[in-house]
């Protein structure tokens, strides 16, 4: 396929609204690829280069585009940002700059999809000193052989944000129907494989290929996810809870073979050489494979368990890992065995996993009991706050382990319900005592694949968290009109409210009352904000709380 072929094909997608006409275009296209360019196409529509559980990045911001694109279109820097800024959309602004080009420049030989794939991966795999300018001649490289619709889809590829408003689910039924496999199968190969682009190759070849498909070590999974909830609820809908304490750490999923230990952040990024004790623990507590998931926490000299914030510092450590582990103790909680002695534990019910978890770990482990009444889950939930965690996990013992879903299987029972994690998607100048720095951040919810504002938070930052926050988001800046900016979206911020309100003014249908920031989960990746869907069932619930006569109608058709 040409990669002119591509943007014709993200420019039909951009056109459409419809799921399932989305969906019946993608499964209408898949047949006619070849093998090599299978994967890349089922990545490229979602704005991906790498497979999901890669931690592979291009490493290049706005900035960097922006002065590739100037060069190939022989204008400045500065025209690219103004146009960018106009319109909004850096994929509009370098197609109409590239429109404008000089004649000679076309003479280039166009690309394929494949050779645009070979080239960002050349562009991530540059490192070192003199990597920003390398990664800029092939950028330059890339614009300098593309026509303009095509600069237009190959910039924003780059941001990783290709606005054609495809979600995962929409390319996992395209695979399913091209290849006339239950979507189903495709749908658990892909929580296995975590990479939609081999999953369709497995489709391919069809459904046994794709129930074959286990995990194996030193290839991370998602992590299974929890939702909000309440005691009573799990306990009525479901009959006796596993109950563990909620620790107040950070995720990591610890992988052993021959000896040999790893681990991988929530995130998937790999944490190895950020926690050489953890890894040292785990190694020493087990004697077979095994891929286990845990809570890394710091304890105290008192043994109470330190803030959530010292245990990411250590995450993000890269260099004095030794001084830091003698500051910080950090110890890892076990709950969960996703493989062990080479076979696949996904599918197995939470009290078969919990079981072997016991037999093949000897240290570490997190208690859990399984209980049947209100009144000890609830004393298990005192006990737990009063020692300084910040809950319980409510587990229904029968369920499989499903990787990146967020279901009823995992409920977390905690005081402050009340926060949201947004993605943060723009922000505005401040004045005053904030000049300088941003003094509001635009927020926003996931629906399929788009980020839907929520509405503004300018509250619960103190001066030193604004610097922070403007540090973090200067390279990240797509656009600039006036006092606002539009942000690349890579950063979650955890967010108060008093209440969500039906409103008009954002794209999402809702607004938050009173939003507070609480902070930023670096934990956190774009695709695990809240979902509208999930917003709108908080919206319900609390109008039922409220006792104002229930749901008010939805805002949205
Ligand atoms: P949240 O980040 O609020 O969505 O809560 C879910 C997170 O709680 C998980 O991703 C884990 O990092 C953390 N957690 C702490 N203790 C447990 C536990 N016993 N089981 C599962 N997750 C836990």
């Amino acid at each position: 396929m040409e990669f002119a072929e591509f943007a014709r094909v993200c420019e039909q997608l951009e056109g459409l609204s419809g799921r399932l006409e989305m969906r019946d275009l993608l499964a209408s296209l898949l047949p006619g690829l070849d093998d090599v360019e299978l994967p890349v196409f089922v990545r490229f529509v979602q704005g991906r280069v790498f497979p999901d559980w890669s931690a592979e990045k291009l490493g290049i911001g706005p900035n960097l585009l922006y002065e590739a694109v100037a060069y190939v279109a022989g204008r400045k820097k500065a025209d690219v940002v103004r146009l960018v800024n106009e319109t909004g959309d850096p994929g509009v602004a370098v197609e109409r700059l590239l429109a404008h080009r000089q004649q000679s420049s076309f003479f280039s030989e166009s690309m394929t999809l494949a050779e645009v794939h070979a080239l960002l991966v050349r562009v991530a795999s540059t490192a070192g000193p003199q990597s920003q300018q390398a990664k800029m001649r092939l950028l330059r490289q890339g614009f300098g052989s593309m026509t303009p619709v095509e600069a237009r889809y190959f910039a924003r590829l780059v941001l990783a944000e290709l606005r054609i408003g495809i979600g995962e689910g929409t390319v996992r039924d395209a695979i399913a129907l091209a290849s006339g496999v239950d979507p189903a199968l495709v749908e658990h190969a892909q929580q296995v494989k975590n990479d939609l682009g081999e999953v369709a190759l497995l489709a391919r070849e069809g459904p046994e290929a794709l129930g074959a498909v286990s995990i194996v070590p030193f290839r991370p999974v998602r992590l299974m996810l929890a939702q909000q909830g309440t005691i009573a609820q799990q306990l009525a809908d479901f009959g006796p809870v596993a109950v563990e304490y909620k620790y107040d750490g950070s995720r990591i999923q610890f992988h052993r073979s021959g000896g040999i230990g790893r681990c991988w952040s929530r995130r998937l990024e790999e944490v190895t050489h950020a926690l050489p004790e953890v890894v040292e623990a785990l190694l020493g507590a087990t004697r077979t494979d095994v891929i286990l998931d845990a809570e890394v926490v710091a304890v105290g000299p008192d043994g109470r368990p330190l803030p959530f914030q010292t245990v990411l510092r250590r995450f993000r450590r890269k260099h004095g890992v030794a001084e830091a582990r003698e500051a910080i103790a950090l110890v890892p909680r076990v709950f969960d065995c996703l493989w062990a002695g080479g076979e696949s534990l996904l599918d197995r019910p939470l009290a078969e996993r919990r079981a072997r978890l016991e037999q093949v770990l000897a240290e570490h482990l997190a208690p859990q009991q399984v209980l049947g009444d209100e009144e000890s889950v609830r004393a298990v939930y005192e006990r737990a706050l009063a020692e300084g965690h910040e809950g319980v996990m409510l587990k229904v013992p029968g369920a499989p382990y499903t990787p990146g879903a967020r279901g009823r299987a995992w409920v977390k029972i905690k005081p402050e319900a009340e926060t949201l994690d947004l993605a943060v998607v723009g922000a505005g100048w401040g004045e005053g005592r904030r000049a300088g720095t941003f003094g509001t951040y635009e927020l926003a919810v996931q629906d399929g694949g788009r980020l839907l504002p929520v509405g503004r938070v300018a509250t619960g930052m103190t001066d030193e968290d604004l610097t922070t926050l403007h540090a973090l988001f200067r390279d990240l800046v797509i656009a600039e009109s006036g006092a606002s900016v539009i942000l690349e979206p890579r950063v979650v911020f955890e967010v108060g409210y008093s209440e969500i309100q039906a409103s008009p003014n954002y794209a999402s249908g809702y607004a938050l009352r009173f939003p507070r920031f609480v902070r930023v989960r670096e934990d956190k990746g774009i695709d695990e904000v809240e979902t509208l869907e999930s917003l709108i069932a908080r919206y319900r619930a609390q109008a039922t709380r409220n006792g104002n006569g229930g749901p008010r109608p939805d805002p949205l058709p």
